[in-house]
């Protein structure tokens, strides 16, 4: 593995800083408002994130990864990894489903008019995408989802529930699971769906979480009719379409990366007299900590640059973007736990008065939680470490 980037991988750094300089509104990365995701943000924050993502789609920046002949801008996996690195860390908005996990797995598994009729929307940022896994009966073992799917003609009419659906009130679409089979294993039952969002029969219902953000829902299929053209894949054989967009889904760099300019801002903070007149890190706990976090984001972000450099040798990441997910997320979760460095004024939210960092970090620190939950739990991934890295039996 290289330690270093290219000068022109560098350049292309400089380049994306300048845009971002340019394009994001003031104090954008300093407000409490939090990451302006798919359902994560208020009204005002995602009709910003529409109008940025097509900023990015302009200069093909939003399908940066994706391959030439596919209208992407064919850049390798570690320039992809830096890109997002950057926009990380000026907190741009860049969570995309249908440019990250579904567009993606048309491109392996889609036919030539899933490509011809979605690739092009998703890649000008025309069309937004949610993702309907999880149901309430099946989490860890999505496998045992329950939503049926039956074939009428030329259709499948649906139903059943999804649940934790990020961004689906926003969504013009939804890329969705469902049994086909319900007497075959349960790995070998399920197809894969793309359906449209105004399609009569789906209800979407939100689900307020408990930093008070609107960012997911539960959605209702009740005989929900869908053409048969919208399955991706082979009918029963969903569960290893969906699979490869779980690997889309677990390997990237942001969650890694945003922790480290909150980082730099509390060891800025810490070296600052507090409202008591003291310095936090004249406490040598303080700064042990500090020192923790540098040293586990310095790991993290070389554990997300393997996963990338992997991809870029034609590797196929597993327990190596599992041990990612798991380390990035938890030292997120540390960072956020360095509330209490800023005694009770740091439980200060919104951008008030003696509220450090614009009243932030209540809001880093809820919203931390549901890391370690999101994209397969932490236990979930040292079951992969366990039997696909170390070769250990299955519990
Ligand atoms: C912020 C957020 C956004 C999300 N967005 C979406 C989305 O857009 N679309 C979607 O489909 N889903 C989404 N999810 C759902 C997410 O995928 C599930 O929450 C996750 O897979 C866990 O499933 P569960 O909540 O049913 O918990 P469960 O699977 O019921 O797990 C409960 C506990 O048991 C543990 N556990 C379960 N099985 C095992 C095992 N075999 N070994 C050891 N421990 C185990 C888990 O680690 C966990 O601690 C989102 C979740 C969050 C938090």
């Amino acid at each position: 593995m290289e330690f270093r980037f290219s000068a022109e991988d560098e350049a292309f750094r400089g380049e994306v800083v300048r845009f971002l300089e340019t394009e994001l509104p003031p104090r954008w990365a300093d407000t409490s408002e939090g990451p302006a995701e798919e359902g994560a943000a208020n009204d005002e924050r995602w009709a910003f994130t529409r109008t940025f993502q097509r900023s990015l789609a302009e200069r093909g920046w939003l399908t940066l990864g994706w391959p030439t002949e596919h209208g992407g801008a064919g850049a390798g996996p570690v320039r992809q990894a830096m890109f997002n690195e950057t926009m990380a860390h000026y907190r741009a908005p860049s969570y995309n489903q249908g440019v990250d996990r579904v567009g993606p797995t048309i491109i392996m598994y889609g036919s030539a008019e899933h490509k011809e009729f979605f690739l092009p929307a998703i890649r000008n940022a025309e069309i937004t995408w949610c993702q309907g896994f999880s149901e309430p009966g099946s989490g860890s073992d999505l496998a045992s989802l329950q939503t049926r799917a039956v074939r009428d003609g030329d259709d499948y009419i649906i139903n059943g529930q999804k649940i934790w659906t990020s961004g689906a009130q926003h969504a013009d679409w939804i890329f969705c699971l469902a049994r086909t089979d319900p007497d075959a294993p349960k790995h070998r039952g399920i197809s894969f769906f793309l359906i449209d969002m105004r399609t009569p029969g789906i209800t979407v219902r939100p689900l307020v979480n408990m930093a008070d953000r609107h960012h997911f829902n539960e959605v209702f299929f009740e005989d929900v009719r869908v053409p048969a053209s919208n399955m991706v894949g082979e009918e029963n054989r969903g569960w290893y379409v969906a699979t490869t967009t779980l690997d889309f889904e677990r390997s990237g760099i942001s969650r890694v990366v945003s922790g480290v300019r909150l980082l730099g801002e509390l060891t800025e903070l810490a070296s600052q007299p507090g409202p008591d007149g003291r310095r936090p890190d004249e406490d040598i706990r303080v700064r042990h900590r500090i020192a923790d976090l540098q040293i586990g984001f310095t790991v993290g972000r070389w554990l997300a640059y393997r996963v990338a450099w992997m991809q870029s040798q034609g590797l196929v990441p597993n327990q190596e973007a599992s041990m990612s997910k798991l380390f990035g997320t938890a030292v997120n979760q540390q960072l956020a736990g360095m509330i209490n460095m800023l005694g009770l004024h740091g439980q200060l939210a919104g951008d008030v008065e003696r509220a450090p960092l614009n009243g932030r970090m209540p809001d880093e620190y809820l919203n931390a939680v549901p890391l370690t939950i999101a994209a397969g739990t932490s236990e979930i991934q040292r079951n992969i470490i366990a039997t696909r890295g170390l070769g250990l039996p299955r519990g």
